[in-house]
């Protein structure tokens, strides 16, 4: 093992892996480990998401166990086939197989009905009348008993018929619901006899009409893991007090096939993002993002688009380890990891995003030089590709002043600068338009510098990239900001959601100057645009409309924002 595997090794023995250890020491469950994941088909995945999917996946695959999709749809309003097959495109991104074991709740409708039947049959589940407000009164308040409902003494005969009745179809939704008698006067107001069911004529994505009640997810999540024989169920810390109800369940009906054991960890959250379901519906509905996969958003399919590679998903996942209790992590770091993973791949391009002419009066008129340029100093084995070079070129607006600041050591009259793989140039001129922006830059080049040659032995403080002008291919560019100026969006109670959206969070360049190499660059493709970042090629890119994202600056340039 080498060094930076033992490092990992340490990371990953998290109290959760500590656990599991500790249950094959005692030989639970013949030695076996099955985990899943059990998302609710009502929404995109988000990061958040990813690293519930890589924990469990995660600990399958180190223990040689297996690991299952499951579908938790017990909510026919609010889910959609559209998400169903989201969420798969984006779990098999991230490396995840879960070979033939891909399963859905609603699968086990019959049983979980069978299964209540048998509690009412046992006296621990009846049909109560009362509406949600008066459920809610009832209930009480955590720091004192709750009523017992007037329909708690009905009989088990009553309550069979009631029920069967309720299935086919003879109340009106919300009229009634089956109830798990279990403790009105419980601290945990979980176990303040729960709904199991509920009257709700709604078009199921699998089960079409064949039911008008649905079993409360509570009723559905724990069983659905026992019929799949999950050994741990792992999930995050606010099923916490959710665990004596599946317990409960589990205890109290005939047969469950077995008892899985309930871990919880603390829910990934993350510095200026939002990551409810709920809240990234609203920024969709709301058309403050334009999609569930815009590249702003926290979403798997969102980070995908902007340039996220699985691998550096994975690898902050890691970093942000296993909790038991609930923090804030740094975007930053998210933002590093992929920094990290792209700079040692992506090939390095010249790319000019905010365009400005240059004309070197020395140079011939028709010549064209190919130089030489690394496509990635930190891999020689990706070699060396040519660049066109020219009497008229781009560089960026930003490089050059026409009155320099101190420590401007870029382009300015009269001053010199490298130009990456080319020549030094000195400004010697300028000429401006009628609005008296600069419409060209005049240069005159040294013969003598070529990078690469042993040259004069002139030293200039700055090196400036830059295209060809003949030669560039014309591109979009957009560039992202934070979605929110607020450090903590879902903690800020005063104002609302789109109050505290960032109104910069995205830039979009449309005369952007590229280097002939990335003609045929395709949707997903990634790159360094030296000094302006990475890129990745849009969704949306054509050959005759290439669109380019950045995905992340060089450097943490808001760190430096924040410092100002
Ligand atoms: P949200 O609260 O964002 O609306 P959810 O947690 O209800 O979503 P589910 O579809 O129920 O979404 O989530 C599936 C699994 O993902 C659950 O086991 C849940 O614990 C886990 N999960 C959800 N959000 C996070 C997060 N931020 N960090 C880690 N795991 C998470
Ligand atoms: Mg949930």
């Amino acid at each position: 093992m080498n060094n930076e595997e033992s490092k990992n090794e340490v990371i990953s023995r998290d109290f959760i892996r500590t656990i599991i250890d500790e249950d094959l020491k005692e030989g639970k469950n013949s030695g076996k480990v099955h985990t899943r994941f059990p998302p609710e088909p009502n929404g995109y995945l988000h990061i958040g998401h990813a690293k519930s999917i890589l924990l469990n996946y995660g600990i399958s695959q180190e223990y040689g166990g297996k690991f299952n999709l499951r579908f938790d749809d017990t909510n026919p309003e609010k889910e959609e086939t559209e998400y169903v097959d989201s969420i798969m495109e984006d779990v098999k991104w991230l490396g995840v197989d879960w070979e033939d074991r891909l399963f859905f709740a609603s699968d086990y409708f019959d049983q979980l009905y069978a299964w209540a039947i048998n509690l009412i049959e046992k006296g621990l589940a009846y049909v109560c009348d009362l509406n949600p407000a008066e459920m809610r009164e009832y209930r009480g308040i955590p720091t004192e008993p709750g009523k017992l409902s007037p329909f708690r003494s009905r009989s088990v005969k009553e309550n069979l018929e009631l029920f069967e009745k309720m299935k086919n179809g003879e109340f009106p939704d919300g009229a009634k619901t089956l109830r798990a008698m279990i403790d009105m006067t419980s601290p945990n107001m979980n176990l303040r006899d729960p709904a199991l069911y509920r009257i709700k004529r709604a078009h199921h994505h699998r089960t079409g009409d064949k039911w008008c009640i649905y079993p409360m997810y509570d009723f559905a999540h724990g069983q659905s893991d026992s019929i799949e024989c999950i050994t741990h169920s792992i999930c995050t810390l606010e099923f916490e007090n959710h665990r004596p109800l599946y317990n409960w369940f589990i205890e109290h009906i005939d047969n469950m096939p077995s008892k899985p054991r309930q871990i919880e960890f603390a829910r990934l959250n993350l510095d200026y993002t939002v990551m409810s379901k709920r809240k990234l519906l609203q920024l969709v509905q709301e058309n403050h993002v334009n999609g569930w996969d815009d590249p702003r958003m926290p979403t798997i399919s969102g980070l995908r688009r902007r340039g996220y590679t699985s691998l550096s998903l994975k690898n902050f996942v890691e970093k942000t380890g296993v909790a038991k209790r609930n923090g804030i992590t740094e975007v930053t770091l998210l933002e590093d990891s992929i920094r990290k993973d792209l700079n040692s791949h992506a090939q390095r391009v010249m790319g000019v995003v905010n365009p400005v002419k240059v004309i070197i009066t020395n140079y011939p008129e028709d010549l064209v030089e190919e130089l030489e340029a690394v496509n990635n100093p930190e891999d020689e084995t990706m070699g060396k590709r040519k660049v066109p070079f020219s009497k008229e070129l781009y560089i960026e607006k930003e490089d050059f002043q026409e009155v320099p600041h101190k420590k401007f050591h870029r382009l300015s009259p009269g001053k010199e600068v490298r130009l990456r793989y080319a020549y030094i140039v000195m400004c010697t001129g300028l000429v401006k338009d009628d609005n008296g922006e600069i419409a060209e830059i005049h240069c005159e080049y040294d013969p003598e510098t070529k990078s690469g040659l042993s040259n004069s032995g002139k030293k200039v403080k700055g090196t400036i990239h830059w295209v060809s002008a003949k030669h560039a291919i014309d591109a979009e560019v957009r560039l992202y900001d934070r979605l929110f100026i607020d450090s903590d969006p879902s903690g800020n109670k005063e104002k609302e959601l789109s109050e505290l959206l960032n109104p910069k969070s995205l830039e979009v360049l449309e005369n952007c100057k590229l280097e002939p190499f990335l003609k045929n660059a395709k949707s997903g493709d990634k790159f360094q645009f030296e000094r302006r970042g990475y890129f990745n090629v849009d969704l949306d890119s054509t050959e005759d409309n290439l669109i380019f994202n950045r995905t992340v600056s060089l450097k943490d340039s808001w760190a430096k924002f924040n410092k100002k």
